[in-house]
């Protein structure tokens, strides 16, 4: 018998069962779920190993300007 992943109760299958979980309110609880999970998502990774050979940095001459001594 598959279990509910929500209250763990075994799950019988019937005409109101929504599989796979037990009844409609534990499937309902595990949308909520679902959704605080997609609202929180809270890692944005950034490639900190692809930065290094400065792609799109400012490039030293411009970094200089007219600082140069003349
Ligand atoms: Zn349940």
């Amino acid at each position: 018998m598959p279990r509910c992943p929500i209250c763990s109760a075994t799950v019988k299958l019937t005409a109101l069962t929504t599989p796979p979980f037990c009844s409609e309110r534990c499937r309902v609880i595990d949308l909520g779920r679902w959704l605080d999970e997609a609202y929180a998502v809270p890692e944005i990774r950034r490639g900190d190993d692809d930065e290094g050979d400065g792609e799109g940095a400012i490039p030293p001459e411009l970094l200089r300007g007219d600082a140069d001594e003349g």
